[in-house]
């Protein structure tokens, strides 16, 4: 059965009779550990979708659900992933990379500095762990920005244009480095992109919306073999 369910799902910003919705009458299923690709043209509302995901924006119209209960408030499973990574300056990239964890629990315990190193590893950042923010490219720190996503051991994970700011050649590296990293860590994945060859290299299902009215326009199994 479908693990994220929307139903009859739209949204309007602005509560006033007549204003526009942002997004309406979305139906969506995505299955647990599906990896979804979102496109569409800038404004068709990807981000709002992620936001009603997250619980961080609960629709006007319609009902989201997660493992059949529904969205009421921000979900504390969610990872999410933005443009930027906002490391922050002062710390190394480990120290990143944990912080999360310690905000929420105070601590931090070995078995989680195990796991970091794990994470690194695969995100090929090992000679990195201990070097600042700012002696990394915008890719490295984006690298930085999933492992510490991944860390809290999220059961969905939402990325908006995670690599839009990164270089093609960057791009393509991460996306197969990815790759590896969700074979070892599963994940029900939603992901806005403006790649399409991301789209196709990374997903299960590509989602196309368009922006008027903005509703979801076709979901188009991905077939291809990965590499
Ligand atoms: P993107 O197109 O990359 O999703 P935008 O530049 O449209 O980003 O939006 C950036 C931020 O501004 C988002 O947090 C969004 O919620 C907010 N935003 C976008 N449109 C409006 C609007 N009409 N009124 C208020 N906030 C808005
Ligand atoms: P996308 O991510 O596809 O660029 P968004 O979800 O950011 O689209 O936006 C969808 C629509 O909702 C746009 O018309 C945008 O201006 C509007 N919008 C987004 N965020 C806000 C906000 N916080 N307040 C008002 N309008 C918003």
């Amino acid at each position: 059965s479908a693990y994220v369910s929307m139903q009859g799902v739209g949204h309007r910003y602005d509560p006033r009779p007549g204003a526009p919705m942002a997004v309406q009458d979305i139906d969506l299923d995505i299955h647990r550990h599906e990896f979804v690709a979102v496109v569409g043209p800038s404004g068709c509302g990807k981000s709002t979708l992620l936001r009603m995901v997250s619980g961080l924006l609960i629709p006007s119209h319609g009902e989201v659900s997660v493992f059949n209960r529904r969205v009421t408030e921000p979900r504390d499973d969610v990872g999410i992933v933005f443009q930027k990574a906002n490391l922050l300056p002062w710390l190394t990239v480990r120290k990143n990379v944990l912080f999360p964890l310690k905000h929420k629990y105070g601590h931090y315990t070995q078995e989680d500095e195990k796991r970091t190193d794990e994470l690194l590893k695969m995100a090929g950042l090992t000679q990195f762990a201990d070097k600042m923010p700012d002696e990394l490219s915008g890719g490295m720190q984006q690298r930085v920005g999933i492992v510490r996503a991944l860390l809290l051991n999220p059961d969905i994970l939402l990325m908006d244009e995670p690599f839009s700011a990164l270089d093609a050649l960057t791009r393509e590296q991460i996306g197969f480095d990815l790759l590896k990293i969700w074979e070892e860590n599963p994940k029900t994945v939603l992901f806005i992109t403006h790649s399409i060859s991301e789209a196709v290299l990374l997903s299960d299902r590509i989602l196309v919306m368009s922006k008027r009215p903005g509703t979801v326009l076709d979901l188009i199994e991905v077939d291809l073999p990965r590499p």
